[in-house]
């Protein structure tokens, strides 16, 4: 202020009346400026509550979307393995199955000795001129009779064809080839003559019928030596009139 007029400044009632009215906005400011802050305050502590939670919450919800992703990626994980299993499975089950089959094969028997023959099962005759011819006996010759075998594992062969020409995707296939038993394999000139053409459960009218109808070579084959036994025996009886 003005130090020096101090002693002789006497304020009207205008200047008072000013003042007081000054003083009192002064305090209405300063009401309004703390009841504002306060407000902001507490206004800024519920935002910071809300942000917080917000925050949680979002945590917990990519928390939870990464356990789900995680969840679908196993379980996705887990059904194509179930199904590559599942097909490779099935693939191979239907190969296995009929892998060794049982088939009639014709398997030579030694007759019983008769007396007539040496022990070489030799005819022998002595001329009147002293003159000796040997001669292989009847009996020497094995009689044939229809036994049930069992197959050699069939082979599996794995193909792949690839024809970008007529479709895009790779085939993959199986075939069959079932080989004859080995203690007869020498009676096939190939395996590939050796061709089982049908595989039963049963012998009954319908293996007659096929069995029949088949071409000359043409297999038939079971699944169980009781059921090709009893087509062995069918074969014994009939088979001797052809
Ligand atoms: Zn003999």
């Amino acid at each position: 202020m003005y130090p020096e007029y101090d002693d002789f400044y006497e304020p009207s009632e205008g200047e008072m009346f000013f003042d007081e009215m000054k003083e009192k906005f002064r305090e209405i400011l300063r009401e309004d400026v703390n009841s504002e802050i306060n407000r902001l305050t507490e206004e800024n502590a519920e935002l910071r509550q809300k942000v917080k939670e917000y925050n949680d919450k979002n945590l917990n919800l990519s928390c939870r979307e990464r356990d789900l992703q995680y969840k679908m990626d196993n379980y996705k994980r887990e059904v194509e393995n179930d199904f590559y299993n599942k097909t490779m499975e099935e693939v191979f089950e239907k190969l296995l199955e009929d892998s060794e089959v049982w088939y009639a094969e014709h398997v030579p028997h030694e007759k019983p000795k008769c007396n007539l023959c040496n022990e070489e099962r030799k005819l022998v005759a002595v001329y009147p001129n002293g003159e000796t011819v040997t001669k292989e006996c009847e009996c020497s010759r094995p009689t044939y009779i229809y036994e049930p075998v069992i197959s050699l594992n069939k082979e599996i062969k794995f193909h792949k064809a690839y024809k970008p020409r007529y479709s895009d995707k790779k085939k993959i296939y199986f075939t069959k080839n079932h080989r004859p038993n080995k203690d007869y394999a020498d009676a096939y000139d190939y395996y590939s003559e050796f061709r089982i053409e049908n595989i039963f459960d049963d012998f009954n009218d319908d293996v007659i019928a096929y069995h029949n109808g088949k071409r000359y070579g043409e297999k038939i084959a079971f699944r169980s030596k009781e059921a090709c036994q009893k087509y062995c025996d069918w074969l014994n009886v009939n088979e001797e009139y052809k």
